[in-house]
């Protein structure tokens, strides 16, 4: 275990949310924004007694990267994906048609999918995609799978492995899967209830951002994760520093940046709409060994268990990485997004509510789901702070 290098980079909060494209660290000669006058931002209404939820969910972190691969086992085939750490939704397009072309050499036109958040949900869109006949087996849907207590924002490099097993091979995976799940996602703009959209965003920071920040405590030490974002920088603009005039906050330094945010509510429903408007069927059911996967009629199976193929598929390499976020009475108004570097804030305005994350202490290997709630009201306190 090594310090975590990301925080001296960006600051807790930055890590968690992991917003590619800031590139703060390295933007190179100091291109300022176009003048414009100071940006009159509505404010947001943080006070405590607006949340209205508190969820925590853990990600499935494997130092190796995610699983992605077919086993035979009691005359089926499993095709294994899950283990997406910090990047689930962002990854999820690019990992299902990873997976597909294991799927279809099976030639079975009739697959399962077991589980029912990002990746299960979005490999058995691809499946479907692709003409297949596809039934969820699932404990737990949308809103109650982890995955909808997720941030919701582009973060496709968030705790996806450790550096030291960032091969060559993983990099050129990894950058398949994050520029074909990218592409996907262009592709849902623009619907009704906005799904998907983008925000301009604003990174506060007390210290100039070339200036690292200090350690972090010793219990809140992680390892090091690999540098992915530079492999797909252009695909988004590069955040700007921005002059006093240029914004309203009262912090020396901010940039600003522009961020793809994902609405969890509305885009899962849509998710599981158009599944089950395409034929698709779901079932209710908990598998306590992939022995039970003897007794589906479907010879091939994928495995979206996440966290849960820990206990599943006895999977110890998998690492729970806590999570908490909070949201506030949603304020449409409120169109842009916040980080305040070293102060563990991040704030994304999503149409079901203004959501506020803090990391708590020791999330790395903490599997505790019990939300605290005095972490999500002391984050909006800081919030409000920036506001007063
Ligand atoms: C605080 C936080 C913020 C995050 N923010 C982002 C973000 O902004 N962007 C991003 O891309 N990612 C983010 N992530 C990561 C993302 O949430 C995960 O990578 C993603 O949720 C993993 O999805 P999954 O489908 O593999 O797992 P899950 O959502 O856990 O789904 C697993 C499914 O399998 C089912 N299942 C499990 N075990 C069994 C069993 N034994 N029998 C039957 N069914 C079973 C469950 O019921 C569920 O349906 C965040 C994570 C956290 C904690």
């Amino acid at each position: 275990m090594q310090r975590r290098t990301f925080l001296s980079r960006g600051g807790a909060a930055v890590a968690a949310v992991s917003p590619v494209g800031l590139a703060w660290a390295d933007a190179g000669p100091s291109v300022s924004a176009p003048w414009a006058p100071p940006r009159a931002l509505a404010p947001v209404r943080a006070v405590a007694d607006r949340l209205i939820d508190i969820s925590v969910c853990t990600r499935p972190f494997r130092p190796q990267g995610p699983r992605i691969e077919a086993e035979r086992r009691g005359g089926k085939t499993i095709v294994h994906n899950y283990g997406h750490g910090g990047s689930g939704w962002s990854l999820s397009w690019g990992s299902a048609q990873f997976a597909l072309p294991m799927v279809l050499a099976t030639r079975e036109k009739q697959v399962a999918v077991v589980g029912c958040g990002a990746i299960g949900l979005t490999m058995a869109r691809v499946a479907q995609r692709a003409g297949l006949r596809v039934k969820i087996y699932a404990k737990d849907r949308p809103p109650e799978v982890r995955s909808s207590a997720a941030t919701g924002v582009w973060s496709p490099d968030s705790r996806i492995s450790t550096e030291e097993h960032a091969t060559a091979e993983f990099v050129q995976r990894w950058e398949w899967m994050a520029r074909a799940s990218f592409k996907t996602y262009q592709s849902l703009l623009g619907l009704t209830g906005d799904p998907v959209e983008w925000h301009d965003g604003y990174v506060l920071s007390d210290l100039p951002f070339d200036q690292p920040l200090p350690p972090p405590p010793i219990e809140d030490i992680e390892p090091d994760y690999p540098d992915l974002e530079s492999r797909i920088r252009e695909l988004w603009p590069r955040s700007v520093p921005l002059r006093a005039h240029e914004h309203p906050f009262r912090v020396p330094h901010v940039r600003r940046y522009t961020q793809m945010v994902y609405n969890l509510s509305v885009y899962s429903r849509l998710l599981y709409d158009d599944f089950l408007r395409e034929g698709g069927e779901i079932e209710h059911r908990e598998f306590e060994h992939p022995r039970q996967f003897a007794g589906l009629r479907e010879r091939t199976i994928v495995n979206a268990t996440g966290y849960g193929a820990r206990a599943l598929f006895g999977d110890a390499s998998i690492v729970p990485v806590r999570g908490q976020t909070a949201r506030l009475i949603p304020q449409p108004e409120v169109n842009y997004n916040l980080i305040y570097r070293g102060h563990n804030l991040v704030m994304v305005s999503r149409r079901d509510g203004v959501l506020v994350q803090a990391m708590g202490e020791r999330d790395f290997g903490n599997e505790s789901v019990e939300p605290d709630r005095a972490l999500s009201e002391a984050a909006v306190q800081r919030l409000a702070q920036l506001f007063s």
